[in-house]
C-alpha cells in the first residue's frame, strides 16, 4: 500500500501536476504610480518565463484597480494581500473579499506573519477571512511558518502543523482547489537569511503530508506549496529544485521587476 502510495506520489510529481507559482508581495511598498509601472515592467517581461509558471503580483488595495487595469486579459495574476474576516457593514477600515473580487482580484494573500504578528490575526480569523475568499471566488494563498524562537526550540513541525490543522482543515477537499500554501519562516523574511533547501524542503514535505492526513494523498499532490523569505535570483534555482517546492512568495525581491523575472525563470 505504502509502495503504491509512493509511486503515484512519484508519477504525480514526473507529471507537474502541481501548479508553479511565483508571486511577489509588494506590502506597504510603492505609491500607485510606482505600483502601476513595476506592473508594467513586470508584464512587458513575463514572456520570458516558462508558460506553466503562474506569475502573481499583490498589491497594496490601493493599487488594485489600476493594475487590474494594466493586466487586464494578461497571464499575470492579481492578489490582494489582506481581506477582512467579514462579509461587510459597519467596519471601517476594512476591505472585504467581494471588494477584492470586484476590483479584478483573483487571489488575495492570507495569514502572512506581519499580519499575524502586527496586527493579531489568529487561526480563527483565517478560517472567516479564508471562508469569506473562497465564498467571493477568489483563490487563497495561506501563509504559515516558525519565528526563530520556534525554530531554534525545533518546534518548527508542531508550529506548521498546527496552523495547516486549525486552519485547512476547516475546508473541504473541494476547496483545497483554491487554496496555496506558502511556508514563510519568519526568521527568514527580509532579513537576508534563507532557509536551506534541505530545511525548506524538509517542512514542504511535512506540509504535504499533513494536507495529505486530512484530505488524502491525491489531494496533497496536487496542492501549491510556495517556499517565502529571501527568495532571490540567486537562491531560488536551489529552492524550487526541491522535489515538494512549488515557486515562491517573493518580497524584497518582488519590488524590481529583473528580480521578480528572474525568480519566475528558476525552476
Ligand atoms: C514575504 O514577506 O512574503 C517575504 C517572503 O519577504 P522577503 O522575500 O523580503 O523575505
Amino acid at each position: 500500500m505504502l509502495n503504491l502510495q509512493s509511486k503515484f506520489n512519484e508519477i504525480v510529481y514526473l507529471f507537474n501536476m502541481r501548479k508553479k507559482i511565483v508571486a511577489g508581495n509588494w506590502k506597504m511598498n510603492t505609491t500607485v504610480p510606482e505600483g502601476v509601472e513595476l506592473a508594467k515592467a513586470v508584464l512587458a517581461k513575463s514572456g520570458e518565463v516558462p508558460a506553466e509558471v503562474k506569475l502573481i503580483v499583490a498589491t497594496p488595495f490601493t493599487h488594485l484597480c489600476p493594475v487590474a487595469e494594466v493586466l487586464k486579459g494578461s497571464a499575470v495574476g492579481l492578489s490582494a494581500e489582506n481581506c477582512a474576516d467579514k462579509e461587510k457593514g459597519a467596519y471601517t477600515g476594512e476591505v472585504s473579499a467581494a471588494m477584492l473580487a470586484s476590483a479584478g482580484c483573483q487571489y488575495t494573500i492570507l495569514g502572512h506573519s506581519e499580519r499575524r504578528q502586527y496586527y493579531g490575526e489568529t487561526d480563527e480569523k483565517l478560517v472567516e477571512k479564508v471562508r469569506l475568499a473562497l465564498a467571493n471566488g477568489l483563490d487563497v494563498i495561506l501563509c504559515v511558518g516558525e519565528n526563530l524562537e520556534e525554530r531554534e526550540a525545533e518546534r518548527h513541525f508542531d508550529v506548521c502543523g498546527a496552523q495547516i490543522k486549525n486552519v485547512l482543515y476547516n475546508f473541504s477537499a473541494e476547496d483545497m482547489k483554491h487554496i496555496v500554501v506558502a511556508y514563510e519562516p519568519v526568521w527568514a523574511i527580509g532579513t537576508g537569511k534563507t532557509a536551506s533547501a534541505e530545511q525548506a524542503e524538509e517542512i514542504h514535505a511535512f506540509i504535504r503530508k499533513t494536507i495529505a492526513d486530512k484530505f488524502g494523498a491525491a489531494v496533497a499532490e496536487e496542492t501549491t506549496i510556495l517556499y517565502g523569505g529571501s527568495c532571490k535570483p540567486s537562491n531560488a534555482k536551489e529552492l524550487f529544485a526541491q522535489k515538494d517546492i512549488d515557486g515562491g512568495l517573493i518580497g524584497g525581491a518582488a519590488l524590481k521587476a529583473d528580480d521578480f523575472i528572474e525568480i519566475g525563470k528558476s525552476f
